[in-house]
């Protein structure tokens, strides 16, 4: 691919951001830069960022960009970002959109490519009610019913107690979709404006979802 990649997942709630992000990190060599994970590392340290973000979180809403954005910003002075990164999760609305185009700018850099994922509103249910989530590693994921755990509550991968994220309850996942619908959706219409989408289908497994996401970006960089 090219030298420098820079990446943005932006396909709705249980689409498979996380986990593809995983994958697609480690194949392209960059770090990943999990916005919703950075605020659940905030939560568990108690830190006032953490206590600030946990009841917009616990409510489905959007945490108030200034908050995310100086999140990011920081993040984004890692050295490890230098050669490239793939943001999941971020942006979700026009403004975060905007805010990271002119951040990234000052450096004469650029989004190169936002990486949609389709998925129903239903499937997207079925996968994160029955998501559980290691609690020594959260790119750890169990499925109840796909990929149960061979011990119930125990991670196969480390054997970490899995958990159910506190907003993958369908009262919050509803709530989290009509932000996609009022709020994320059309950061997608935006990247698809300025010729930088890439859309793939999220259904299948997720190496098969893997291996469509690197040839359409192998696609798109040509
Ligand atoms: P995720 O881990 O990506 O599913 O995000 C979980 C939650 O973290 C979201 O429902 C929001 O409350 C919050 N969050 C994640 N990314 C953002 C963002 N870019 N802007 C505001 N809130 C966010």
């Amino acid at each position: 691919m090219r030298e420098h990649c820079r990446i943005a997942l932006v396909g709705p709630p249980g689409s498979g951001k996380g986990t593809q992000s995983v994958f697609l990190g480690k194949l392209l060599e960059v770090p990943v830069l999990h916005i919703g994970e950075l605020f659940r590392t905030n939560i568990r340290g108690r830190t006032p960022l953490g206590q600030r973000a946990y009841e917009y979180m616990n409510r489905g809403e959007l945490v108030p960009d200034e908050v995310t954005l100086g999140m990011l910003e920081s993040r984004l002075q890692g050295p490890d970002t230098r050669h490239g990164f793939i943001l999941d999760g971020i942006p979700r609305n026009r403004n975060q959109a905007e805010a990271v185009d002119e951040l990234l700018a000052r450096n004469s850099e650029k989004i190169d490519a936002a990486l949609n994922f389709e998925v129903e509103r239903d499937e997207s249910f079925r996968r994160l009610v029955g998501r559980r989530i290691c609690k020594n590693d959260s790119s750890h994921v169990a499925h109840i019913m796909l990929r149960p755990p061979q011990k119930p509550g125990i991670c196969d991968i480390c054997g970490g107690p899995l958990y159910l994220r506190d907003d993958d309850s369908r009262k919050v996942i509803a709530m989290r979709w009509d932000v996609w619908k009022t709020q994320s959706e059309s950061v997608v219409q935006k990247y698809g404006a300025e010729r930088r989408l890439v859309t793939v289908s999220g259904i299948g497994t997720v190496s098969s979802v893997t291996e469509r996401a690197m040839s359409a970006l192998n696609a798109y960089f040509g």
